[in-house]
């Protein structure tokens, strides 16, 4: 199964990775060697009315863990020193961002959606000109291939030794016999997840938090 359109298996897939239920996935555009979800690629406005800016979800739990470390390590404020060194690695940083809005633009497309003014012009992660979320930028480096977001390519060489999409460790990776957690639209489990999406960009979060399905 190596098709980008999701299978309802994907979702169950990405639900026992996450441990929650997704929802709103568009894309699954990076796959395992064995077919599983590495990221889900979710539409930039939920169909509870709220906008997410993160469009690729770095999902497969040994890849998270992996870059969570890398992150622990001090690697952000490196990258962030080099690119406000180098002027050719921040014109690629922000080729990234440029090349992220794209993708999110077809994948709003491809869901069928308006334009979601509220995050026009906001990727995720930091870009373009800072690095706030290793997650975000190996989420898009894998998504998109090689060649196009030099710091998730550069995090993914980094992590290699744990994580490779060549190599399946998917059966270790995360709890396959669990129930399926299911879909709940509840206020409760809405906050949750935005809860959760901090956790990957707090940043973009932040910015979209004046939105008025969550101040309500
Ligand atoms: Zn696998």
């Amino acid at each position: 199964m190596n098709s980008t359109t999701p299978h309802p298996s994907d979702l169950d897939t990405l639900s026992l990775q996450l441990r929650r239920p997704v929802r709103d996935v568009v894309e699954i555009p990076a796959r395992c060697t064995c077919g599983n979800p590495l990221v889900a690629a979710t539409a930039p406005r939920l169909s509870n009315g709220i906008p997410f800016p993160t469009t690729f979800y770095l999902t497969h739990p040994a890849a998270t863990a992996a870059v969570s470390r890398l992150e622990a390590s001090g690697l952000m404020a490196e990258m962030s020193q080099r690119l406000s060194a180098d002027a050719d690695f921040a014109a690629a940083h922000r080729g990234a961002h440029e090349n992220y809005l794209a993708e999110r633009e077809r994948l709003r497309g491809v869901a069928g959606l308006d334009p979601v003014w509220e995050i026009e012009g906001i990727s995720a992660g930091g870009m373009p000109d800072r690095v706030k979320c290793l997650h975000v930028l190996v989420g898009h480096s894998l998504a998109v291939g090689p060649g196009i977001n030099p710091l998730g390519d550069e995090a993914l060489e980094r992590i290699a030794e744990e994580f490779t999409p060549q190599i399946c460790i998917c059966a270790t990776s995360w709890d396959h016999e669990a129930a399926v957690p299911q879909r709940d639209l509840s206020r409760h489990v809405r906050r949750r997840n935005q809860g959760f999406a901090r956790t990957q960009d707090a940043d973009a979060q932040d910015r979209v938090s004046q939105d008025p399905e969550e101040t309500a």
